[in-house]
């Protein structure tokens, strides 16, 4: 985390965290985006996503369950991705904070987080949500196929229910967090650098809030 971050960070917070959600649909680049916000701010990434696929990779029997549902664009049930991300953040105490990626993806998942981070004296500093038309998405979606291997990249129909749980289960997140003033949305059509750009000068300014 950058020197400023945590000075302002340790001032305001005594568990000297910022964490933040990296929102958006699948395809947003959440991925592309949270790597560099890792190397520049020093984050703890955590994405169920990753997670979830590291379990199928070792075929775990959680591994296999979620694999089903996952190949269906579906959503894997709420207590084993909060149970993943509460033995994540029970592993890695002392971080100057949490980048969360992919989750929470409902709204008990949202509660479920608040709980947890509350448990150690923390809290979410903010929900940045990327913004992209869904035509755009499919098309990135189709393209990540090409190199991914994810089986649930490839089908047009799979990433259409993809988009279909997001609107409905997903975009409520953003709700439960706006209503503490703490979701901000910003534009995730452009180069790079530029998304990235704008993603830092939120977390800047809201760490300097906290
Ligand atoms: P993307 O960023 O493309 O949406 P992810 O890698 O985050 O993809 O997730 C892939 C799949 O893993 C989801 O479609 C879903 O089946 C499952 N998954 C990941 N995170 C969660 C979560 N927080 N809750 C439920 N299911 C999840």
């Amino acid at each position: 985390m950058s020197v400023y971050l945590n000075t302002v960070a340790k001032e305001r917070n005594p568990t000297n965290m910022f964490n933040l959600i990296l929102f958006g649909p699948p395809g947003s680049g959440k991925g592309t985006q949270s790597e560099k916000l890792i190397a520049k701010y020093g984050f703890k990434h955590l994405s169920t996503g990753d997670l979830l696929r590291s379990e199928i990779a070792r075929q775990t029997a959680l591994g296999m369950e979620a694999k089903s549902l996952m190949d269906q664009g579906q959503l894997v049930p709420d207590a084993v991705v909060i149970g993943m991300i509460s033995s994540a953040i029970e592993a890695n105490p002392g971080v100057p904070g949490f980048l969360f990626d992919g989750f929470p993806r409902t709204t008990a998942q949202a509660a479920a987080l608040d709980k947890l981070l509350a448990e150690h004296g923390s809290e979410i500093g903010v929900l940045i949500a990327l913004q992209v038309p869904e035509e755009e998405l499919i098309e990135r979606m189709l393209n990540r196929a090409k190199t991914s291997g994810r089986s649930d990249d490839a089908d047009e129909n799979v990433q259409r229910n993809r988009l279909a749980v997001y609107r409905r289960d997903t975009l409520p997140v953003s709700d439960h967090y706006a209503q503490f003033g703490k979701s901000l949305s910003i534009e995730g059509v452009g180069a790079i650098e530029e998304i990235f750009g704008r993603i830092c000068q939120v977390i800047d300014e809201r760490s300097a809030m906290s």
